[in-house]
Order: C-alpha cells, then structure tokens, then sequence
C-alpha cells in the first residue's frame, strides 16, 4: 500500500481554514493530526478531539522526552505536533494533515521536505479582523494581537509551496483537492506507473 502524504496547512486564527478541513475530511483519506496545546480549550472544544489540551509542565515533559516533530510558542501558549498523532497514520495510507503557525511548519519542512506546504489567506487583513469579531470567542486585546500576529504570518506565505485565497469556500475546497491532485502527478511519485507503461515495450 502506498504511504499517505503529509500536508502541512497554515492559516492565520480567522481564515476559515476550519471550514476548509471539515470539507477536507468528508473525504475519508485524509486525518486531522491532533495538536497538544497549554491554551484553555475554548466553549465548546473537546479534549482529544480539538487539540490536547495539557499543562505546561505536561507540555514541557513531553518535549523533554522527544514526543513532539516540532513546537511552536504562539500568542503565550505551546502548540505541538505529537509524533504518535502522525507516523502510523502515514504508514496506514492516510493523508495526515497539520494545521500549525508558520514557525512550526517551517520545522516541518528541515525534517520532512516530502510534506505537502498550503498557505491559506484571507481576502484581506480588514475581513481578518471582521470574522475574529464575529466569531466572538476572544476579547478585542486578544483579537489585535493575533491581527499582528495574522499579518507577519501571511508575510511568510511565499515559503509554502501552495496558496489559497479562502473567499468562497467552495472554490477553496476546490484548490485543495487540486494541490493534491497535482502532487498526485508528480513525476518522483510516478515510478510504478512509469514501470508499468514501459512493461512490454
Ligand atoms: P488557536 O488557538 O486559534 O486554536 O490556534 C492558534 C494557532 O496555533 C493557529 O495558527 C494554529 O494553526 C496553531 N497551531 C495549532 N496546533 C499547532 C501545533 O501543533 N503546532 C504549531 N506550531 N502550531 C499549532
């Protein structure tokens, strides 16, 4: 069987990359890698389904045993990559998909360059703002401060391999399936076929 891809997506907080994934995941070859995180989980959210939510010293013991591909400080709280959310999934088949801040992504790519990198932006940093109000999960302090942070992110954008602009949804969606589709093709992962046409020449 062949080996899932690994796809890391980085989004600055308001983007809707939300939506895009629970689109994504309809599609049952693909699996959310779970992130451990010291933030408070937000109403609603669910331990072991949105992220793992630990302590720090939970946290920092575990980058202390080696269990994270990569970590990131973000707006005062750790994130983190478990490596037991990732590896096995690859080796099942399924496509893993990371939904990280760029500092972490970019500790993806030294360790896993064969990663699949998206970028997704919004129409603009005004509807940023809009959305994160609407959403109303954070105060205005906490908004202007991922506002910042949302800007220096999209700086960082032309590092991926892939953007997308989330305006309309399913044109987004449609973006997503075509990257894939697209890294499908990719002649270094076109060996069997290749072998295969040549066969009886
Ligand atoms: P939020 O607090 O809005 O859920 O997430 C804040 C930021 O942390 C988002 O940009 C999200 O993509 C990022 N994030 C979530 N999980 C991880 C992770 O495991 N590693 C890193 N580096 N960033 C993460």
């Amino acid at each position: 069987m062949n080996k899932g891809r690994l796809i890391v997506l980085s989004a600055p907080s308001g983007c809707g990359k939300g939506t895009i994934l629970a689109e994504v995941f309809k599609d049952k070859s693909f699996a959310l890698s779970v992130s451990a995180t010291t933030r408070a989980p937000r109403e609603g959210e669910v331990d072991g389904v949105n992220y793992h939510f630990l302590t720090r010293e939970d946290f920092e013991q575990r980058i202390a045993d080696g269990k994270f591909i990569e970590y990131a400080e973000y707006c005062d709280n750790l994130y983190g990559t478990l490596m037991s959310e990732v590896d096995d999934r690859l080796e099942q088949g399924l496509n893993v998909v990371l939904e990280i801040e760029t500092k972490g992504a970019m500790k993806v790519r030294e360790k896993r360059p064969d990663a699949i990198f998206i970028f997704v932006l919004p129409p603009s940093v005004a509807e940023l703002r809009r959305r994160l109000k609407k959403r109303g999960t954070e105060t205005d302090e906490v908004i202007e401060k991922r506002v910042s942070q949302a800007a220096w992110e999209i700086e960082q954008a032309p590092k991926y391999d892939y953007v997308i602009v989330n305006d309309a949804l399913e044109d987004a969606v449609s973006d997503f399936f075509a990257v894939m589709r697209a890294e499908k093709l990719k002649a270094e992962f076109s060996g069997d076929i290749i072998e295969e046409v040549l066969k009886n020449a």
